[in-house]
């Protein structure tokens, strides 16, 4: 059963099981491979896809020890912070967010969602965002004294245990691959740290000279018996950057399958899939799963009109 010591967690949330559908298309049929996808954009209509996941273990701590804020960081169109302040809303818990950046004079509408739900904002310059040095964390323990901190995107050990709960909705289907969209890699590692060795986890990085993933994976405690392959050649440009092929095959997506990806991961996970798949990198008979991620709020920072479905 998912979530067996979680479970209470996602009922107050109204978590639904995802569904797993498969997708047609005449490129999969002529290369011999069937694929589906994991919808986890479905689970809730806010928290949607992979953040939960990671958000859970430390939502669960946030519950047992009332009246520890939970702080954590993120850019203007964030997801996780997004998350973060919902689940947080949902659940009672004091959410801070560290947003990056001076504070603009117009608020993206990831920023102004997070404050509609209760969650404090403190902006901080691009600079010390990256850094984050020891009299930051100390000014941060001065001010909101005990708290719960997750690390940007939930970047950590607990955010990786997490995310491993994504494998049980699929671990007795018989994929042959798994294709996910990777950002920090904590989803990734989540996902590789349960497998079994028999299912190919192919990570598809969205970041520019994404070079680190081994070092990631050892800082995540992910066992080096564990098997994964990692593709960087399909971030169009670097993190949340986009070109008209993209746009265009996001529309084209949507057209034959009517499922929304968003810019930033699912888009560039699908593309490199579809390429993938065209250049024979899967042999004949594969059972592909793309995991959806969800992630659309994300599409609100691109210009009206610019895809179908927004
Ligand atoms: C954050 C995010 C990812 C990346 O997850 P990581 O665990 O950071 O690699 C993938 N897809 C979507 C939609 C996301 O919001």
């Amino acid at each position: 059963m998912p979530y067996s010591d979680l479970s209470g967690i996602t009922s107050s949330l109204n978590i639904k099981e995802p569904e797993i559908i498969e997708l047609h298309d005449e490129i999969f049929e002529e290369n011999g491979v069937n694929v589906s996808m994991l919808r986890l954009d479905k689970i809730h209509p806010v928290i949607s896809g992979n953040k939960l996941f990671k958000l859970i273990y430390f939502l669960k701590e946030a519950i047992e020890c009332v009246n520890k804020p939970i702080i954590t960081f993120g850019g203007a169109y964030s997801n996780h912070l997004a998350a973060t302040a919902f689940a947080c809303k949902q659940l009672n818990i004091k959410a801070v967010g560290i947003a990056r950046g001076e504070k603009p004079k117009a608020i993206s509408h990831t920023l102004q969602f997070c404050l509609q739900n209760g969650m404090h904002l403190e902006f901080i310059s691009r600079s010390l965002y990256k850094n984050k040095d020891a009299e930051f964390l100390q000014n941060l323990k001065n001010k909101y004294e005990e708290h719960i901190l997750i690390p940007e995107g939930g970047f950590s050990v607990l955010g990786k245990n997490g995310a491993s709960f994504i494998n049980n909705y699929f671990v007795d289907k018989n994929f042959t691959h798994v294709c996910l969209p990777v950002g920090t890699a904590t989803t990734f590692a989540g996902i590789v740290d349960t497998n079994n060795n028999k299912t190919k986890i192919i990570g598809l990085g969205v970041l520019k000279n994404f070079d680190d993933i081994a070092e990631r994976f050892t800082n995540l405690k992910v066992p080096r018996s564990k098997k994964c392959f990692f593709i960087g050649d399909y971030h169009f440009g670097g993190y949340a950057k986009e070109t008209p092929e993209l746009i265009s095959f996001m529309n084209r997506f949507y057209s034959k399958h009517s499922i929304q990806l968003d810019f930033v991961y699912t888009a560039k996970m699908m593309f490199g899939t579809y390429d993938l798949i065209s250049k024979k990198y899967f042999e004949p008979g594969s059972n592909i799963l793309c995991i959806h991620t969800g992630g659309l709020q994300g599409n609100g920072s691109l210009a009206e009109g610019k895809i179908i479905y927004k």
